[in-house]
């Protein structure tokens, strides 16, 4: 046994594989890698990024200028993205920044002002839920995704930007369900995972604290 130190989970059709310090982790991805399993990798906590929303700019801001200013400050910005409104499809005066966790940039929570402007920041919820681009199931990005695409609209191997179907489907087919009438990224769908328990009523998940917590 190569990996004596190894724990393990069985969760629906995945085997959770868990390591116990970075050497292990990187060799047991490798390994799994030459035997072509169909795998995915889960980030720990500390390694993933702080995300805010900064609201109070004008809608009309440059990102770069955000990215500046925040940079000047003192700040390691390594994403600054302007949402865009589910159902309007419009930009909104609202930016997400996602930067490396750590103490410096964790004061981003007290900034008051940004350009002489006043602003308020606050933590970033997203959607609660992760689907992979790539193979179109859930809890992972597909930066971490070693499985074969499954294209959402054919359930090919292919990823769904690259389907031969170009026009809208008439007929919607879940891929995860194998059911007709809907597409595995509606979030209405049998497949699709709940939120955690207590996302929307616990506010207190992203905060300062929590976060802060997680790098001392
Ligand atoms: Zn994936
Ligand atoms: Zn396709
Ligand atoms: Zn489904």
């Amino acid at each position: 046994m190569i990996f004596p130190n190894l724990r393990t989970k069985t969760t629906g059709e995945f085997l959770k594989l868990y390591t116990n310090n970075h050497e292990e982790y990187h060799s047991l991805k490798e390994t799994i890698k030459q035997l072509h399993y169909q795998f995915y990798v889960i980030t720990a906590k500390n390694d993933r990024p702080i995300k805010v929303v900064i609201k109070g700019l004008p809608k009309f801001t440059q990102v770069d200028e955000i990215k500046s200013d925040l940079e000047e400050q003192g700040f390691e910005p390594e994403r600054v993205v302007q949402l865009i409104g589910r159902k309007t499809k419009k930009p909104l005066p609202v930016y997400m920044i996602s930067l490396p966790r750590n103490i410096t940039n964790l004061k981003i929570f007290e900034l008051k002002t940004l350009g002489y402007l006043s602003i308020r920041v606050e933590p970033y919820k997203g959607r609660g839920i992760t689907q992979c681009f790539t193979c179109n199931n859930f809890n992972h990005t597909s930066e971490n995704c070693y499985i074969t695409p499954r294209c959402l609209k054919c359930g090919e191997a292919h990823i769904t930007r690259d389907c031969p179907i170009k026009q809208k489907l008439e007929q919607l087919y879940c891929i995860n369900c194998q059911i007709y009438g809907r597409l595995a990224n509606w979030q209405g769908c049998r497949c699709y995972p709940k939120p955690p328990k207590g996302a929307t009523t616990h506010k207190n998940r992203k905060t300062f604290t929590n976060i802060f917590n997680s790098i001392v």
